[in-house]
């Protein structure tokens, strides 16, 4: 069980996130009991494979040879810290280095210098640890950094209050996943600067920061443009401030992003 009031943390490293036990839905029988029992289980960032079960009586090995796993040292360092780390009230998170991600998109094709300077968007460096902020519309867990899970949760119920359901779609997103999406596209056969029109490049995404979420409204379809013409777009456009957050990507800006009215970013 765990103790009321104590924050669940999805602990991040380079290659492997460490999520709490309980929030993970098992692939298949042999992994479910563990995966029910782990304190946490090590979840492999590139292609979401499930690594490890940390059990009350030690580490269960969800693959063969998961000792040379890349990142698992990091990742078991990280299992040594992550009680300190998930003390509530410790609003000062470190973020993850950005030297592998550069190799990555010389590898899809994109030059950092040409892309940051044609959109003016900066690389964006994931957390180390993100704050669990309830679940999503479609039943996920929605990870934020910390001061965004607390804001979000105060704007969801500030909200409720006059009368207006906010829906979360998405969240904290990792590089990993961003290129994971690159990868998808690029086998269905599109090109890297087809792919640029719709997504920001890995690296380059508020939603690595844990700050900027997607918000829906019960019923619409998601990150869709009619999202600007429903009572939730008309709270946030009014309240969304007195909160922290502003609308990213607004019409004709000037990172030449297509128009989110449902992508929010908080900022303190
Ligand atoms: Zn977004």
């Amino acid at each position: 069980m765990r103790m009321r009031g104590q924050a669940q943390v999805l602990v991040n490293t380079p290659e492997i996130e460490l999520w709490p036990g309980g929030l993970l839905r098992a692939h298949g029988n042999r992994d479910a009991r563990a995966i029910t029992r782990a304190r946490h289980v090590l979840r492999r960032k590139h292609d979401g494979r499930y690594l490890a079960a940390d059990l009350p009586e030690g580490l269960l090995p969800l693959i063969p040879h998961v000792m040379r796993e890349p990142g698992i040292k990091d990742a078991l360092g990280a299992l040594d810290l992550q009680p300190a780390r998930a003390r509530p009230g410790i609003d000062v998170v470190p973020t993850l280095p950005l030297h592998r991600l550069e190799a990555r998109l010389e590898r899809l094709g994109i030059n950092s210098d040409a892309y940051a300077r044609r959109t003016g968007l900066a690389l964006v460096a994931e957390p180390a640890w993100l704050s669990f902020a309830g679940f999503d519309r479609f039943r996920r867990p929605l990870w934020l950094h910390v001061d965004a899970a607390r804001a979000w949760r105060n704007l969801r119920d500030a909200a409720l209050r006059d009368g207006i359901v906010l829906e979360s779609i998405s969240g904290y997103r990792s590089h990993d996943y961003q290129l994971g999406i690159f990868e998808r596209k690029l086998t269905r056969g599109q090109d890297v600067e087809q792919i640029l029109t719709v997504n920001a490049a890995p690296g380059y995404s508020e939603h690595h920061a844990g700050l900027a979420l997607d918000i829906g409204a019960p019923g619409e379809p998601p990150a869709e443009e009619s999202f600007e013409d429903t009572p939730a777009f008309d709270w946030l456009g009014r309240h969304a401030g007195e909160h922290g957050f502003a609308m990213s990507y607004p019409r004709d800006n000037p990172h030449g992003i297509v128009y989110e009215p449902w992508h929010w970013r908080f900022s303190r």
